[in-house]
């Protein structure tokens, strides 16, 4: 059983992409210990921020704003960040990681691990989160000083929540097919919606979401042409995939073109294909 009705099928590029990466994993990187410092940090910093708020009604409603703000955040980092080359320390260091390591190892007719080590390539580094806690702190105090305190704890807790959602989606994304990952809505969702993603041909402009893919429904960058709702709750169906994006999505998961069009900066693609991605 897999996510699309096809097999799961490992190219010879991608084969030799992972040998090697998984060759050059250093000894004494741990996957558990990656992971639980992570969520541990994550989940103290909820919970302090919960034992601060001090009879918050409607300072509650600040999740909304901060989580939506967060969701297309998501969608243009992972746009113009992740897949953009900009040679600048920093953000060249992130596109690497992304678009030539991450896009390398996982495709999407495999997009899956079997090992622990291999938690290397599907979480972040820990200082996307020590970024991130920095960040949503200055988020965090212009809300408690034009808000109120409680604003401010319920928009840094929104950002940290969001932070811990996206590893944890993008975990389900990648580990091996279950009946959680199958029947859990949204989870169902993202992980045919990210698994698509994948795809050589399309990776660079379709599908940029990774929690909920509210941002791709609006900005019209979702492989699915559905309503919002339908979007939204998706699952594993691909009835709804747009047809102008099909014979790419198929040409590209031939081990031959990866071969000879898949490039580690993204597809080489003709007039037509560029057409069907939205003219990009
Ligand atoms: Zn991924
Ligand atoms: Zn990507």
């Amino acid at each position: 059983m897999t996510t699309f009705s096809k097999p799961m099928v490992m190219t010879e590029r991608q084969r030799r992409f992972r040998e090697t990466y998984r060759a050059n994993i250093s000894p004494f990187y741990n996957g558990l210990l990656h992971v639980s410092v992570m969520y541990a940090v994550g989940v103290s910093l909820l919970v302090y921020c919960i034992n601060q708020l001090d009879q918050a009604t409607w300072a509650w409603m600040m999740v909304l704003p901060v989580a939506l703000a967060g969701n297309f955040g998501e969608w243009a980092m992972h746009k113009y960040v992740m897949h953009r080359h900009i040679d600048v320390f920093a953000l060249r260091a992130i596109y690497d990681r992304h678009t030539r390591q991450h896009h390398q190892y996982f495709t999407d007719t495999d997009y899956t691990i079997d090992s622990v080590k291999e938690f290397r390539i599907v979480f972040f580094p820990w200082r996307v989160l020590t970024v991130l806690g920095l960040g949503g702190g200055a988020v965090a105090l212009v809300c408690s000083y034009a808000f109120g305190a409680n604003a401010g704890y319920i928009a840094y807790m929104t950002v940290i929540g969001h932070y811990v959602l996206y590893e944890t989606f993008h975990f389900c994304c990648h580990i091996q097919e279950n009946a959680f990952v199958r029947n859990m809505p949204f989870i169902n969702t993202i992980r045919r919606h990210h698994a698509a993603h994948h795809n050589l041909g399309i990776m660079m402009h379709k599908n940029m979401n990774l929690t909920f893919p509210l941002a791709d429904w609006f900005m019209g960058t979702s492989d699915v042409k559905r309503s919002l709702l339908g979007t939204l709750f998706n699952g594993f169906d691909e009835k709804h995939v747009d047809p102008a994006l099909k014979p790419l999505i198929e040409k590209f998961r031939d081990s031959q073109v990866q071969q000879d069009s898949a490039t580690l900066d993204g597809p080489l693609l003709n007039a037509q294909e560029r057409a069907a991605l939205g003219g990009v």
